[in-house]
């Protein structure tokens, strides 16, 4: 390691200065993330560090190539490279995950959901339509059938999980363009257990007849059983996509597995590459062979050119999740949250669904008294980074809210175990226990108003930093 390390500290220590003598700005702000990221407690459930292998591959001239189109069928010349790469990272997706059909060009996990939203609609409605018309293409409809197809287009229906019970805002949410382009219902948890109730989904989806069931979450702390998920999609003849962007690291380490393993079960899977699965920023669709066809058509229906940077850091990413150390990560991922679950629940914090089996844990800061604005402001001022979030049926709304949701995947790639882990639920409960809401003037929505005790940001911020030097991030890295 101190070989590569020293390699590696002079690689970039070489490049920032080249960067800095074309703008010092960007230098020093790409200087500064590094000190950050290593000064501070990250728990933001969405976020991971990347290898130095994976971060190397994204700064390279494939990103300098147009390849619109897909592998060996492309509107540009001289595209063999890219072909190559992103090749090698489908073959990775697709044996690491068991799947039929692999497309990693999807730039971001909405850019992924994106295609498979359109591709689902081009397999389920656009084609039978072309059927039905006579039409080989799109290219021979008269502009009477283009308005007939277009009206069919915005007549579907899609169901996904509400946003303040997990959901995300590509699940039919009334400000995103899902909820613009489909007529939707979401779906919630039950009230009392916070669990999703899967007979009264079974009766609102027979009832509301989606083109689309969507499984997957951003903010639920629990495992989701697709087997289910299955049954209801098919009782209502409805194709299943799962968006598991949060967990997929989860289910590439196989962590979950039989019915917590979306990709048997589902015809769509989408995810990023980003979050628990620890590659670089960027997307992924999975589908059954069924799909392959429409999905493969994410360019030109939604995407550009591919990033041939990205998807080449996706393959040396998804290449490190098939090694066996990434299921010992995937474990620890899980063990930890559950961990730092009951280190929280033990010291009188209250959890939503009483609290995890997955990455996430979603705390309800409502019985201290607080926002979850003004927890993940005292939170921060004591060097640890989380974020609010709604709870289910939020007394506080969507910006205020009355959660913090924290999650394991990134400081369990920094070495934390349980006992670090027990150590950052004192630290928060602590933070916690020693903030006082400052009521905001009705109409005066601006800074989260909190009073923290004299000391306590001092005494976290000095506890979090002896864990944080125990286990360094990119061990070695010296700029
Ligand atoms: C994070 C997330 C996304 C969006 O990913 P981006 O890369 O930010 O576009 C989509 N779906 C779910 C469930 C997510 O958690």
């Amino acid at each position: 390691m101190s070989d590569f390390a020293s390699t590696v500290s002079s690689i970039y220590s070489q490049a920032l200065g080249v960067i800095e003598s074309v703008e010092p700005r960007i230098a020093a702000a790409t200087r500064a993330e590094l000190s950050d990221q290593r000064a501070s407690l990250k728990l933001i459930a969405s976020e991971n560090y990347a290898s130095l292998p994976v971060l190397m591959t994204m700064g390279t001239w494939l990103s300098d190539k147009y390849a619109e189109g897909t592998i060996g069928h492309r509107f540009y010349a001289g595209c063999q490279n890219i072909d190559t790469v992103e090749d090698v990272a489908a073959e990775h997706a697709r044996e690491l995950f068991g799947a039929e059909y692999a497309y990693a060009q999807p730039h971001s996990g909405i850019d992924a959901n994106l295609v498979a939203y359109w591709s689902i609609l081009s397999h389920r409605i656009e084609s039978p339509a072309l059927e039905r018309l006579g039409a080989k293409t799109v290219n021979d409809l008269t502009e009477a059938d283009w308005e007939a197809l277009r009206a069919e287009f915005n007549s579907q229906r899609v169901m996904g999980m509400s946003l303040d019970a997990g959901g995300h805002l590509t699940h039919g949410f009334r400000h995103n363009i899902s909820g613009k382009m489909f007529r939707q219902r979401s779906y919630g948890t039950n009230p009392g257990t916070g669990l999703i109730d899967y007979d009264k989904l079974l009766a609102d989806a027979r009832e509301f007849k989606p083109l689309i069931l969507v499984a997957g979450y951003s903010a639920y702390p629990r495992r989701v059983n697709f087997a289910r998920m299955r049954e209801i999609a098919d009782a209502v003849g409805a194709t299943l996509f799962v968006d598991m962007a949060h967990f997929a690291g989860l289910v590439a380490g196989k962590v979950f597995t039989g019915e917590e393993d979306p990709i048997p079960y589902a015809d769509v899977v989408a995810t990023t590459t980003h979050k628990s699965l620890r590659g670089p920023r960027g997307g992924l669709v999975l589908a059954t062979k069924e799909y392959a066809a429409s999905v493969d058509r994410g360019c030109p229906m939604v995407l550009g050119g591919p990033l041939g940077h990205v998807m080449a850091a996706k393959a040396v990413a998804l290449a490190e999740a098939r090694q066996p150390a990434f299921q010992t990560y995937a474990q620890a991922v899980a063990d930890n949250a559950k961990t730092l679950a009951d280190g929280l629940l033990r010291r009188g914090v209250n959890l939503v669904t009483g609290g995890t089996d997955n990455h996430l844990v979603l705390l309800d800061v409502g019985s201290f008294g607080l926002t979850g604005r003004q927890a993940e402001s005292a939170l921060l001022d004591s060097g640890i980074v989380t974020n609010r979030n709604s709870v289910p049926n939020d007394p506080n709304g969507a910006w205020y809210t009355t959660g913090v949701r924290i999650g394991t995947p990134a400081l369990t790639t920094r070495g934390f175990g349980a006992a670090e882990f027990d150590r950052v639920a004192e630290l928060i409960t602590d933070v916690l226990k020693n903030t006082t809401p400052v009521a905001t003037a009705a109409g005066a929505p601006g800074k989260a108003r909190y009073d923290l005790a004299e000391g306590t940001a001092e005494r976290t911020r000095a506890a979090a930093a002896e864990l944080l030097a125990a286990n360094p991030l990119y061990p070695g890295l010296e700029l």
